[in-house]
């Protein structure tokens, strides 16, 4: 059976997403609420958000895509026809049973149900039902409609016929499935986070640290919320609950503190009742960013996380590359568990799970067997053979080979002015390694799909937790510096806006060509940043330290044609003209130039300038050495006295 229609039950926060989603994907959808009211409010905001979506060209038809989603009071309605029932009603067991017990006597007897709950079992909910074999979990992360991520869990019952089906229609709905093979509490993302949140508790019990210490702290490494005033933001409820929930399930470890049952009986709950952690009463509290305190080390949230996913990986759950797909996506951070734990390394992983274990009394914080028989690097370093072995297809770059050994590298968000993601750079650096390697290309071209070159990096890529703030830095300063050390020569065509990261990704290009409506610019400091992927020093290298200065400290923004006069742009040609003007620049190049020689003029000039000018005479003099010994030099020599294009090989 193909899934044609499907039923969301539940028109809220998540509902209302769901709907939307499934409807642009071309399906027929029934929305169902318990009153008029719901429903209506779900259709509006279906409808406020399809029309953002057309502005901005994600989305050809609002109107024709709202037309197939029918809301509706009625239960028999909503699920008689449909091949798929999505459950997103309040997380509460008996009203999810009491729906799906009904939904069982209504629906098609192929149909599959699914339920969109954050914590419960899906085993225990699949027994409300007789099809315990056609019902899962689809965890859409909110809001469905940005949010790539959808956990497929797979309950004790479940068929692996089910499983497949519902895979498919994820990729449908243009979502990224990651299964989750056991039926855990909290599945892959929140369980990984989980013990992240008891040892805030746990601080917060013991006195170890104010709130305002720990998110002064946090917020020093950049962040843009602290962990309490983000708790204070969602609902302190909400995170009570969940704790509730493990302390149960997991273990009492994830008791939560008396001090936060306080707070729940007396309804400060945060933002939405006026007061929590901080007093929202006046707006969003102001934390003194004085209070950072060395007092908690904000390494230790991610070492937790870290232990938490090789249990699951143990436990069967998923698999490494599977916990750090789900959590990259599930919230938006530029790295995964097992990713970082390459960086910090077995021993102090180790050392420290033991610390915290015997400081707090938490066995949830006790090593997982793996770490404790030092075996996570083999764990980490299996997940990067495997990916590597992958074939790679690119989603938010485009490479383009032409004719002559032009290869074009596009930048392609076209619809967020192609900023920066932690996917693109992380494409980037795939792609840089295969132009490197790949001898047919001659020239690299690296330019933007639409109407900007790139706009920076992609501000609202929510980085949770600074260490990975750091790490998203360090990693695209070293994509830029590979960048600018491949062997051939790239050229920067900048189609538009270059600002920020995306000014920086042309500065580690060898040259710079502009279109005339260029807009150019480092507007780093005007968001509380700096340019942090390498716009500090390069600048200066291209323009002198009086302009750089200029640039970097005003975020001002200068068109193409005073870049050209800085020396930061090499030549601008007219908006109608640039395409053709690029490629023909390129060609020259690429026709006229012998690739070793270029590939050793570059490095001398990029690495000459950094050592004192006797050793840069030294190694262009070694330089020279080689380029006399390779067949292009004799062609080249050889068909400049026949008068003729040269025909060099690269040997
Ligand atoms: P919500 O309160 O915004 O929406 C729930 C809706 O269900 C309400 O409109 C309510 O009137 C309706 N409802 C109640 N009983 C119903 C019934 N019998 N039939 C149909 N509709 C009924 O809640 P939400 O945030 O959308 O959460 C829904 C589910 O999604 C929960 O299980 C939650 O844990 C889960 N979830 C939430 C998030 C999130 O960030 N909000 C993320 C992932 C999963």
């Amino acid at each position: 059976m193909e899934i044609k229609k499907v039923a969301v039950l539940g028109a809220g926060d998540m509902g209302h997403g769901i709907a939307e989603v499934c409807a642009i994907a071309g399906y027929e959808v029934t929305m169902r609420d318990i009153k008029q009211e719901f429903v209506d409010r779900g259709m509006e905001r279906i409808k406020q958000s399809l029309i953002k979506l057309q502005e901005k060209g994600r989305v050809e038809n609002a109107e024709a895509i709202l037309a197939r989603i029918k809301p509706t009071l009625d239960l028999a309605e909503a699920v008689k026809d449909a091949d798929l029932v999505i459950e997103a009603v309040p997380e509460v067991f008996e009203i999810k049973t009491q729906v799906f017990s009904e939904c069982d006597k209504l629906a098609k007897p192929e149909c599959i149900f699914a339920s969109n709950t954050s914590t419960m079992k899906i085993t225990d909910l699949a027994k409300a039902t007789k099809r315990e074999d056609k019902f899962l979990g689809l965890h859409f992360f909110n809001p469905p409609v940005l949010m790539q991520l959808v956990e497929v869990i797979k309950g004790e019952n479940t068929s692996d016929e089910t499983v497949a089906k519902a895979v498919e229609f994820v990729k449908k709905i243009g979502k990224v499935p990651v299964i989750v093979r056991k039926d855990v509490p909290g599945f892959i993302v929140n369980r990984v986070q989980a013990p992240a949140g008891a040892l805030l508790m746990s601080i917060l019990e013991k006195g170890i640290a104010t709130p305002e210490e720990v998110d002064a702290t946090i917020r020093r490494m950049g962040l843009p919320m602290g962990p309490f005033e983000l708790m204070d933001f969602t609902g302190i409820d909400v995170f009570y609950h969940a704790s509730k929930y493990y302390a149960k399930t997991i273990s009492p470890d994830y008791e939560p503190p008396k001090i936060l049952e306080d707070m729940v009986k007396a309804r400060n709950l945060g933002k939405k009742t006026g007061k929590g952690f901080y007093d929202w009463s006046a707006g969003r509290p102001s934390i003194d960013s004085s209070k950072a305190t060395d007092k908690i080390n904000p390494f230790d949230f991610t070492i937790v996380e870290i232990n938490e996913a090789v249990k699951l990986v143990e436990m069967g759950v998923a698999d490494p590359e599977e916990i750090d797909l789900a959590v990259k996506l599930g919230l938006n951070r530029p790295f995964g568990p097992f990713e970082i734990a390459k960086s910090l390394g077995q021993e102090q992983i180790l050392n420290r799970l033991n610390e915290l274990a015997n400081q707090f009394g938490k066995k949830i914080f006790e090593p997982a067997e793996t770490i404790k028989a030092g075996k996570l690097m083999e764990l980490a370093e299996k997940k990067e053979k495997k990916e590597e072995a992958k074939e790679e297809g690119f989603k938010t770059i485009k490479i383009e080979k032409l004719e002559g050994g032009i290869t074009k590298l596009i930048l392609n968000r076209p619809d967020r002015l192609n900023t920066i993601s932690p996917e693109l750079l992380e494409e980037l650096d795939k792609a840089i390694t295969q132009l490197w390697n790949d001898n047919e290309t001659r020239v690299i071209v690296i330019t933007g799909a639409g109407r900007a070159f790139s706009a920076g990096a992609d501000l609202t890529t929510l980085i949770t937790h600074p260490f990975d703030f750091l790490e998203h830095n360090r990693k695209g300063e070293r994509i830029f510096r590979r960048l600018s050390e491949i062997p051939k020569p790239v050229i920067a065509a900048i189609n538009g806006y270059a600002l920020g990261g995306g000014l920086e990704i042309a500065m580690s290009c060898d040259i710079r060509l502009a279109k005339k409506s260029a807009i150019i610019g480092l507007p780093e400091v005007t968001l509380g940043l700096i340019p942090g992927w390498s716009g500090t020093q390069r600048m200066v290298k291209l323009v002198g330290i009086s302009r750089a200065m200029q640039l970097a400290l005003t975020g001002e923004r200068i068109t193409a044609e005073v870049a050209e006069k800085y020396g930061l742009i090499n030549k601008v040609f007219d908006d109608d003209k640039f395409e053709e003007e690029v490629m023909k620049f390129a060609r020259e190049i690429a026709e006229r130039c012998a690739p070793i020689s270029m590939a050793l003029i570059k490095r001398l000039i990029n690495k000459g300038g950094e050592v004192p000018m006797d050793v840069g005479l030294e190694w262009e003099c070694t330089a020279a050495g080689i380029c006399f010994a390779t067949e292009d030099l004799r062609e080249g020599i050889s068909a400049f006295l026949r008068k003729e294009k040269p025909k060099f090989k690269g040997r």
